[in-house]
Protein backbone atom coordinates (compact mmCIF):
# COMPACT_ATOMS: atom_id res chain seq x y z
CA UNK A 1 0.00 0.00 0.00
CA UNK A 2 1.10 3.67 -0.94
CA UNK A 3 1.53 5.95 1.44
CA UNK A 4 -0.70 8.08 2.30
CA UNK A 5 -1.41 11.91 3.24
CA UNK A 6 -4.62 13.46 4.96
CA UNK A 7 -4.78 17.08 5.17
CA UNK A 8 -7.60 17.79 8.55
CA UNK A 9 -6.71 20.80 9.32
CA UNK A 10 -4.66 24.57 8.43
CA UNK A 11 -5.51 23.19 4.77
CA UNK A 12 -6.52 27.34 3.21
CA UNK A 13 -6.85 28.20 6.95
CA UNK A 14 -4.48 29.31 9.54
CA UNK A 15 -4.82 27.17 12.74
CA UNK A 16 -6.25 23.67 13.55
CA UNK A 17 -3.05 22.19 12.63
CA UNK A 18 -3.26 18.22 11.53
CA UNK A 19 -1.73 15.94 8.95
CA UNK A 20 -2.05 12.26 8.87
CA UNK A 21 0.14 10.06 7.15
CA UNK A 22 -0.62 6.56 6.50
CA UNK A 23 2.68 4.50 6.12
CA UNK A 24 3.36 0.97 6.59
CA UNK A 25 0.03 0.21 8.13
CA UNK A 26 0.99 2.92 10.62
CA UNK A 27 -1.11 5.86 11.24
CA UNK A 28 0.98 9.06 12.24
CA UNK A 29 -0.41 12.81 13.61
CA UNK A 30 1.61 15.65 12.86
CA UNK A 31 0.35 18.13 15.25
CA UNK A 32 -3.20 17.84 16.73
CA UNK A 33 -4.01 21.92 16.71
CA UNK A 34 -6.65 23.79 18.10
CA UNK A 35 -9.16 25.78 15.52
CA UNK A 36 -8.87 29.17 16.45
CA UNK A 37 -10.75 31.20 13.50
CA UNK A 38 -14.10 31.95 14.14
CA UNK A 39 -15.87 30.12 11.05
CA UNK A 40 -13.80 26.88 11.66
CA UNK A 41 -14.07 26.39 16.20
CA UNK A 42 -17.41 24.30 15.00
CA UNK A 43 -14.79 21.57 14.14
CA UNK A 44 -13.18 21.74 17.53
CA UNK A 45 -16.37 19.95 19.10
CA UNK A 46 -16.40 17.57 16.17
CA UNK A 47 -15.41 13.65 17.02
CA UNK A 48 -12.15 13.10 14.96
CA UNK A 49 -12.34 12.12 11.64
CA UNK A 50 -10.02 9.46 12.21
CA UNK A 51 -10.67 7.01 15.49
CA UNK A 52 -7.99 8.12 18.12
CA UNK A 53 -7.83 5.07 18.95
CA UNK A 54 -6.28 3.79 15.60
CA UNK A 55 -3.61 6.56 15.68
CA UNK A 56 -0.14 4.80 16.44
CA UNK A 57 2.03 8.20 17.11
CA UNK A 58 1.94 11.87 17.13
CA UNK A 59 4.52 14.30 16.03
CA UNK A 60 4.60 17.82 17.33
CA UNK A 61 6.40 20.65 15.91
CA UNK A 62 5.60 23.12 18.33
CA UNK A 63 3.86 24.37 21.45
CA UNK A 64 1.65 27.09 20.08
CA UNK A 65 -2.30 26.19 20.57
CA UNK A 66 -2.91 26.17 16.77
CA UNK A 67 -0.80 22.65 16.55
CA UNK A 68 -0.91 21.28 20.25
CA UNK A 69 -4.38 22.89 21.27
CA UNK A 70 -6.58 19.50 20.99
CA UNK A 71 -3.86 17.03 22.47
CA UNK A 72 -5.93 16.64 25.85
CA UNK A 73 -8.70 16.14 23.55
CA UNK A 74 -7.18 13.20 21.28
CA UNK A 75 -5.93 11.32 24.43
CA UNK A 76 -9.42 11.93 25.84
CA UNK A 77 -11.04 10.28 23.28
CA UNK A 78 -8.74 7.49 23.18
CA UNK A 79 -5.46 7.46 21.61
CA UNK A 80 -2.80 5.65 23.47
CA UNK A 81 0.10 6.53 21.69
CA UNK A 82 3.52 8.68 21.77
CA UNK A 83 3.61 12.47 21.54
CA UNK A 84 7.25 13.25 20.18
CA UNK A 85 8.25 16.34 20.10
CA UNK A 86 11.35 18.89 21.87
CA UNK A 87 11.72 18.63 25.44
CA UNK A 88 11.59 22.91 25.44
CA UNK A 89 7.76 21.79 23.75
CA UNK A 90 6.65 19.66 25.94
CA UNK A 91 7.32 21.74 28.80
CA UNK A 92 5.58 24.53 26.96
CA UNK A 93 3.07 22.86 25.77
CA UNK A 94 2.32 21.88 29.29
CA UNK A 95 1.68 25.49 30.11
CA UNK A 96 -0.15 26.15 27.37
CA UNK A 97 -2.38 23.51 27.41
CA UNK A 98 -3.20 23.63 31.67
CA UNK A 99 -3.83 27.72 30.66
CA UNK A 100 -6.23 26.69 27.62
CA UNK A 101 -7.99 24.38 29.79
CA UNK A 102 -8.24 26.95 32.24
CA UNK A 103 -9.97 29.41 29.89
CA UNK A 104 -12.32 26.68 28.22
CA UNK A 105 -13.79 25.50 32.12
CA UNK A 106 -14.10 29.59 33.04
CA UNK A 107 -15.92 30.32 29.79
CA UNK A 108 -18.25 27.01 30.01
CA UNK A 109 -19.34 28.58 33.66
CA UNK A 110 -20.19 31.39 32.12
CA UNK A 111 -21.85 30.57 29.32
CA UNK A 112 -24.30 28.48 31.15
CA UNK A 113 -24.58 31.19 33.27
CA UNK A 114 -25.61 33.36 30.54
CA UNK A 115 -27.88 31.15 28.46
CA UNK A 116 -29.78 30.24 31.47
CA UNK A 117 -30.19 33.57 32.39
CA UNK A 118 -31.60 34.03 28.86
CA UNK A 119 -33.11 31.33 28.47
CA UNK A 120 -31.47 30.12 25.20
CA UNK A 121 -29.10 27.25 24.19
CA UNK A 122 -25.86 28.18 22.53
CA UNK A 123 -24.07 27.25 19.43
CA UNK A 124 -21.45 24.60 20.99
CA UNK A 125 -21.84 22.67 24.32
CA UNK A 126 -21.70 24.52 27.70
CA UNK A 127 -19.15 22.34 28.40
CA UNK A 128 -15.04 22.57 28.10
CA UNK A 129 -13.61 21.01 25.17
CA UNK A 130 -11.26 19.33 27.70
CA UNK A 131 -10.58 20.36 31.64
CA UNK A 132 -7.26 20.49 33.89
CA UNK A 133 -7.73 17.04 34.47
CA UNK A 134 -8.02 16.21 30.64
CA UNK A 135 -4.54 18.31 30.07
CA UNK A 136 -2.64 16.41 33.00
CA UNK A 137 -3.55 13.02 31.13
CA UNK A 138 -1.99 14.01 27.74
CA UNK A 139 1.41 14.74 29.69
CA UNK A 140 2.58 11.56 30.15
CA UNK A 141 2.15 10.72 26.56
CA UNK A 142 5.15 13.11 25.66
CA UNK A 143 8.14 11.55 24.72
CA UNK A 144 11.13 14.24 24.27
CA UNK A 145 13.53 14.28 21.23
CA UNK A 146 17.09 15.98 20.44
CA UNK A 147 16.99 18.10 17.45
CA UNK A 148 18.50 15.75 14.43
CA UNK A 149 18.39 12.33 16.55
CA UNK A 150 16.27 10.51 14.37
CA UNK A 151 13.74 8.86 16.63
CA UNK A 152 11.71 5.51 15.41
CA UNK A 153 8.01 6.21 15.58
CA UNK A 154 6.34 3.30 14.36
CA UNK A 155 7.76 0.10 12.34
CA UNK A 156 10.38 0.88 9.03
CA UNK A 157 9.40 4.89 9.92
CA UNK A 158 11.39 7.24 11.33
CA UNK A 159 11.71 11.19 12.34
CA UNK A 160 14.03 13.11 13.13
CA UNK A 161 13.55 16.63 14.20
CA UNK A 162 15.62 20.18 13.56
CA UNK A 163 14.99 23.41 14.80
CA UNK A 164 12.93 25.55 13.14
CA UNK A 165 13.37 28.55 14.42
CA UNK A 166 9.72 29.84 14.92
CA UNK A 167 9.80 29.86 19.07
CA UNK A 168 11.63 28.03 21.40
CA UNK A 169 11.79 24.24 20.65
CA UNK A 170 9.79 24.51 17.48
CA UNK A 171 10.47 21.92 14.97
CA UNK A 172 10.21 21.26 10.84
CA UNK A 173 10.03 17.12 11.09
CA UNK A 174 11.53 14.90 8.25
CA UNK A 175 9.74 11.71 8.49
CA UNK A 176 11.44 8.86 6.43
CA UNK A 177 9.79 5.82 5.50
CA UNK A 178 10.54 2.35 3.94
CA UNK A 179 7.64 0.60 2.06
CA UNK A 180 8.11 -2.12 -0.35
CA UNK A 181 11.56 -1.49 -1.15
CA UNK A 182 10.74 2.00 -1.65
CA UNK A 183 12.29 4.92 0.45
CA UNK A 184 10.56 7.96 1.06
CA UNK A 185 11.09 11.71 3.36
CA UNK A 186 8.39 13.68 3.88
CA UNK A 187 9.21 17.25 5.38
CA UNK A 188 6.90 19.41 7.57
CA UNK A 189 7.87 22.49 7.63
CA UNK A 190 5.98 23.37 11.12
CA UNK A 191 5.93 27.24 11.25
CA UNK A 192 8.95 28.69 10.04
CA UNK A 193 10.76 31.77 11.67
CA UNK A 194 12.79 34.39 10.30
CA UNK A 195 16.59 34.69 9.76
CA UNK A 196 18.49 36.48 12.88
CA UNK A 197 15.58 36.73 15.40
CA UNK A 198 16.92 37.57 18.86
CA UNK A 199 17.38 34.17 21.20
CA UNK A 200 16.35 31.36 19.06
CA UNK A 201 18.44 29.99 16.55
CA UNK A 202 17.47 30.35 11.93
CA UNK A 203 15.67 28.06 10.82
CA UNK A 204 17.88 25.00 9.83
CA UNK A 205 17.69 24.13 5.98
CA UNK A 206 17.07 20.60 4.93
CA UNK A 207 18.88 19.07 2.23
CA UNK A 208 16.22 15.93 1.08
CA UNK A 209 13.01 15.47 0.74
CA UNK A 210 10.69 13.93 -1.64
CA UNK A 211 7.15 15.61 -0.42
CA UNK A 212 6.78 18.86 1.83
CA UNK A 213 4.40 20.56 3.80
CA UNK A 214 5.37 23.89 3.83
CA UNK A 215 3.37 26.75 5.68
CA UNK A 216 2.21 30.06 4.02
CA UNK A 217 1.15 32.33 7.23
CA UNK A 218 2.92 35.68 4.58
CA UNK A 219 3.57 33.39 1.98
CA UNK A 220 2.06 36.36 -0.10
CA UNK A 221 4.00 39.43 1.43
CA UNK A 222 7.31 40.51 2.12
CA UNK A 223 8.32 41.84 5.56
CA UNK A 224 8.92 45.32 4.78
CA UNK A 225 12.58 46.67 5.15
CA UNK A 226 11.79 46.39 9.10
CA UNK A 227 11.98 49.58 10.75
CA UNK A 228 14.80 49.28 13.32
CA UNK A 229 12.80 47.62 16.37
CA UNK A 230 15.11 48.42 18.85
CA UNK A 231 15.11 52.01 17.63
CA UNK A 232 11.32 52.30 17.61
CA UNK A 233 11.29 50.80 21.52
CA UNK A 234 14.02 53.04 23.01
CA UNK A 235 12.25 56.03 21.44
CA UNK A 236 8.88 54.89 22.85
CA UNK A 237 10.41 54.64 26.30
CA UNK A 238 12.13 57.97 26.01
CA UNK A 239 9.20 59.34 25.18
CA UNK A 240 7.09 58.56 28.07
CA UNK A 241 9.62 58.57 30.48
CA UNK A 242 9.57 62.62 29.05
CA UNK A 243 5.91 62.51 29.78
CA UNK A 244 6.05 61.16 33.15
CA UNK A 245 3.83 57.97 32.16
CA UNK A 246 3.56 54.48 32.10
CA UNK A 247 3.80 52.32 29.30
CA UNK A 248 1.58 49.00 28.77
CA UNK A 249 2.70 46.22 26.40
CA UNK A 250 -0.22 43.69 25.25
CA UNK A 251 1.95 40.88 24.88
CA UNK A 252 1.94 37.42 24.17
CA UNK A 253 3.18 34.79 26.54
CA UNK A 254 5.60 32.54 24.34
CA UNK A 255 8.67 33.97 22.71
CA UNK A 256 7.28 37.76 21.91
CA UNK A 257 7.31 38.51 25.60
CA UNK A 258 10.96 37.05 25.83
CA UNK A 259 12.04 38.68 22.72
CA UNK A 260 10.95 41.74 24.30
CA UNK A 261 13.04 41.20 27.50
CA UNK A 262 15.83 40.64 25.07
CA UNK A 263 15.39 43.69 23.25
CA UNK A 264 15.00 46.33 26.38
CA UNK A 265 18.14 44.34 28.03
CA UNK A 266 20.17 45.24 25.33
CA UNK A 267 19.09 48.98 25.17
CA UNK A 268 19.63 49.23 29.04
CA UNK A 269 23.57 48.07 28.04
CA UNK A 270 23.87 50.53 25.25
CA UNK A 271 22.47 52.77 27.71
CA UNK A 272 19.87 54.03 24.64
CA UNK A 273 17.58 54.11 27.59
CA UNK A 274 17.61 55.05 31.35
CA UNK A 275 16.87 51.92 34.13
CA UNK A 276 13.27 51.35 34.16
CA UNK A 277 11.40 49.00 35.75
CA UNK A 278 10.02 46.77 34.03
CA UNK A 279 6.94 44.46 35.24
CA UNK A 280 6.58 41.07 33.21
CA UNK A 281 3.30 40.96 35.19
CA UNK A 282 1.78 37.24 33.33
CA UNK A 283 2.14 34.01 35.81
CA UNK A 284 1.73 31.98 32.46
CA UNK A 285 5.06 34.56 30.38
CA UNK A 286 7.20 34.14 33.77
CA UNK A 287 6.77 29.73 33.94
CA UNK A 288 7.46 30.37 30.35
CA UNK A 289 10.39 32.20 30.65
CA UNK A 290 12.01 29.53 32.99
CA UNK A 291 12.13 26.79 30.35
CA UNK A 292 13.37 29.71 27.97
CA UNK A 293 16.61 30.15 31.04
CA UNK A 294 16.73 25.91 31.40
CA UNK A 295 17.56 25.46 27.69
CA UNK A 296 20.34 27.36 27.28
CA UNK A 297 21.46 24.53 24.58
CA UNK A 298 18.64 26.41 22.19
CA UNK A 299 20.25 30.05 22.04
CA UNK A 300 22.25 31.54 19.61
CA UNK A 301 25.27 32.81 19.37
CA UNK A 302 24.52 36.43 20.63
CA UNK A 303 22.11 35.20 23.50
CA UNK A 304 25.20 32.61 24.74
CA UNK A 305 26.97 35.61 24.96
CA UNK A 306 25.02 38.02 27.06
CA UNK A 307 24.38 34.95 29.35
CA UNK A 308 27.76 33.75 29.45
CA UNK A 309 28.82 37.65 30.35
CA UNK A 310 26.12 37.95 33.08
CA UNK A 311 23.87 39.50 30.82
CA UNK A 312 20.64 37.54 30.94
CA UNK A 313 17.71 39.58 29.66
CA UNK A 314 15.53 37.48 31.95
CA UNK A 315 17.78 39.05 34.91
CA UNK A 316 18.34 42.39 34.18
CA UNK A 317 18.79 45.18 37.16
CA UNK A 318 14.85 46.61 37.17
CA UNK A 319 13.02 43.35 35.77
CA UNK A 320 9.91 42.06 37.49
CA UNK A 321 8.39 39.19 37.66
CA UNK A 322 4.75 39.65 39.07
CA UNK A 323 2.89 36.84 41.10
CA UNK A 324 -0.29 37.22 42.55
CA UNK A 325 -3.26 39.23 41.13
CA UNK A 326 -2.68 41.58 44.51
CA UNK A 327 0.71 42.39 43.56
CA UNK A 328 -0.66 42.93 39.82
CA UNK A 329 -3.37 45.23 41.74
CA UNK A 330 -0.44 47.25 43.08
CA UNK A 331 1.13 48.58 39.81
CA UNK A 332 -1.52 51.18 39.69
CA UNK A 333 -0.08 53.29 42.61
CA UNK A 334 3.39 52.92 41.29
CA UNK A 335 4.71 56.25 40.72
CA UNK A 336 6.67 57.18 38.01
CA UNK A 337 7.68 55.54 34.70
CA UNK A 338 6.92 51.94 34.38
CA UNK A 339 6.42 49.13 31.88
CA UNK A 340 4.27 46.92 32.44
CA UNK A 341 4.14 43.40 29.84
CA UNK A 342 0.47 41.29 30.56
CA UNK A 343 -1.54 39.18 28.72
CA UNK A 344 -3.75 38.66 26.53
CA UNK A 345 -1.47 39.55 23.11
CA UNK A 346 -4.41 41.25 21.60
CA UNK A 347 -6.44 42.55 24.71
CA UNK A 348 -9.12 39.51 25.03
CA UNK A 349 -8.45 38.54 27.88
CA UNK A 350 -6.15 38.85 31.18
CA UNK A 351 -4.74 41.02 33.27
CA UNK A 352 -3.69 43.43 30.31
CA UNK A 353 -7.28 44.35 30.51
CA UNK A 354 -7.15 46.05 33.78
CA UNK A 355 -3.73 47.68 32.66
CA UNK A 356 -5.68 49.30 30.07
CA UNK A 357 -8.56 50.14 31.59
CA UNK A 358 -6.38 52.27 34.93
CA UNK A 359 -4.18 53.70 32.14
CA UNK A 360 -5.69 54.13 28.98
CA UNK A 361 -7.33 57.64 29.19
CA UNK A 362 -4.48 59.16 30.62
CA UNK A 363 -2.35 60.88 27.57
CA UNK A 364 0.98 60.52 29.77
CA UNK A 365 0.70 56.77 29.39
CA UNK A 366 1.76 54.83 26.20
CA UNK A 367 0.23 51.82 24.77
CA UNK A 368 2.81 49.86 23.09
CA UNK A 369 1.88 47.12 20.75
CA UNK A 370 4.11 44.79 19.58
CA UNK A 371 2.15 41.82 18.04
CA UNK A 372 -0.60 41.32 15.31
CA UNK A 373 -4.33 43.01 16.24
CA UNK A 374 -6.75 40.44 14.70
CA UNK A 375 -9.92 42.22 13.69
CA UNK A 376 -12.84 42.45 15.77
CA UNK A 377 -10.24 42.17 18.98
CA UNK A 378 -10.38 45.25 21.86
CA UNK A 379 -6.30 45.60 20.62
CA UNK A 380 -7.47 45.78 17.27
CA UNK A 381 -9.37 48.88 18.13
CA UNK A 382 -7.18 50.69 20.09
CA UNK A 383 -4.80 50.38 17.38
CA UNK A 384 -7.44 51.54 14.67
CA UNK A 385 -7.35 55.09 16.59
CA UNK A 386 -10.65 54.87 17.92
CA UNK A 387 -11.52 57.56 20.39
CA UNK A 388 -13.16 55.51 22.80
CA UNK A 389 -13.55 51.51 23.91
CA UNK A 390 -15.20 49.43 26.39
CA UNK A 391 -13.26 47.68 28.69
CA UNK A 392 -14.29 45.46 31.72
CA UNK A 393 -18.03 46.76 30.92
CA UNK A 394 -16.99 50.69 31.12
CA UNK A 395 -16.37 53.08 28.56
CA UNK A 396 -13.45 54.69 28.66
CA UNK A 397 -11.67 57.24 26.20
CA UNK A 398 -8.49 56.95 24.77
CA UNK A 399 -6.04 59.22 25.44
CA UNK A 400 -2.86 57.78 25.53
CA UNK A 401 -0.42 57.46 23.25
CA UNK A 402 -0.79 54.06 20.77
CA UNK A 403 2.16 53.00 19.32
CA UNK A 404 2.72 50.20 17.41
CA UNK A 405 6.95 48.58 16.86
CA UNK A 406 6.49 46.38 13.95
CA UNK A 407 9.67 43.77 13.11
CA UNK A 408 8.36 41.15 15.54
CA UNK A 409 7.01 38.97 13.34
CA UNK A 410 7.94 34.91 14.29
CA UNK A 411 7.12 33.85 10.43
CA UNK A 412 9.17 33.79 7.49
CA UNK A 413 7.89 35.71 4.67
CA UNK A 414 7.25 34.66 0.98
CA UNK A 415 11.13 35.31 -0.22
CA UNK A 416 12.06 33.60 3.19
CA UNK A 417 9.98 30.92 2.94
CA UNK A 418 11.29 30.46 -0.84
CA UNK A 419 14.95 30.54 0.48
CA UNK A 420 14.32 27.73 2.82
CA UNK A 421 12.67 25.48 0.21
CA UNK A 422 15.69 25.53 -1.91
CA UNK A 423 17.59 24.15 0.72
CA UNK A 424 16.58 21.06 -0.95
CA UNK A 425 19.16 19.43 -2.83
CA UNK A 426 16.79 17.70 -5.71
CA UNK A 427 13.65 18.59 -6.83
CA UNK A 428 11.06 17.57 -4.28
CA UNK A 429 7.88 15.15 -6.30
CA UNK A 430 5.38 17.56 -4.93
CA UNK A 431 5.48 20.51 -2.48
CA UNK A 432 1.71 21.01 -0.19
CA UNK A 433 1.34 24.70 0.72
CA UNK A 434 -0.70 24.40 3.49
CA UNK A 435 -1.39 26.71 7.04
CA UNK A 436 -2.17 30.50 5.36
CA UNK A 437 -5.54 31.57 4.83
CA UNK A 438 -6.72 30.57 1.06
CA UNK A 439 -5.67 33.64 -0.71
CA UNK A 440 -2.39 33.33 1.16
CA UNK A 441 -1.95 29.65 0.42
CA UNK A 442 -2.66 29.68 -3.24
CA UNK A 443 -0.75 32.58 -4.57
CA UNK A 444 2.48 31.12 -2.56
CA UNK A 445 1.74 28.28 -4.20
CA UNK A 446 1.76 29.97 -7.74
CA UNK A 447 4.86 32.29 -6.83
CA UNK A 448 6.31 28.60 -6.15
CA UNK A 449 5.40 26.85 -9.49
CA UNK A 450 6.81 29.94 -11.31
CA UNK A 451 9.98 30.32 -9.50
CA UNK A 452 10.94 26.64 -9.05
CA UNK A 453 8.67 25.04 -11.93
CA UNK A 454 8.18 22.20 -8.80
CA UNK A 455 4.88 20.33 -8.69
CA UNK A 456 3.13 22.00 -6.11
CA UNK A 457 -0.67 21.57 -5.01
CA UNK A 458 -2.50 23.65 -2.24
CA UNK A 459 -5.03 20.91 -0.52
CA UNK A 460 -8.42 21.66 0.86
CA UNK A 461 -9.67 20.68 4.38
CA UNK A 462 -9.86 16.85 4.36
CA UNK A 463 -8.34 15.78 0.71
CA UNK A 464 -6.10 12.63 0.81
CA UNK A 465 -3.91 12.29 -1.52
CA UNK A 466 -1.32 9.14 -2.36
CA UNK A 467 2.29 9.88 -2.49
CA UNK A 468 3.76 7.31 -4.58
ZN1 LIG B 1 3.44 28.81 15.62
Amino acid sequence: MPMKLQFLGAAQNVTGSRHLLHVNGAKLLVDCGLYQERQFQERNWKPFTVDPKSIDAVCLTHAHLDHCGLLPKLVKDGFRGKIYCTAATAEIARIILLDSAKIQEEDARYKAKRHKKEGRKGRYPEQPLYTAADAEACFPHFAPVRYKKPVQVASGVEAAFYDAGHVLGSSIIKIKATEDGTQRTVLFSGDIGRPRRPIVHDPELIAEADYILVESTYGDRVHQGSQDTRKAIAEVVNATKEAGGKIIVPSFALERAQELLYYINELLLAKAIAPLKVFLDSPMAARITKVFQKHRELYDEEMIDHVENNESPFKFAGLKMVGTSDESKALNHMKGTIMIIAGSGMCTGGRVKHHLANNISDPRNTIMFVGYQAVGTLGRRILNGEKEVRILGQKRRIKARVAKISGFSAHADRDELLKWLRGVERTPRKVFVVHGESESATRFGDYLRQETGWQVAVPAYRDEIVLD
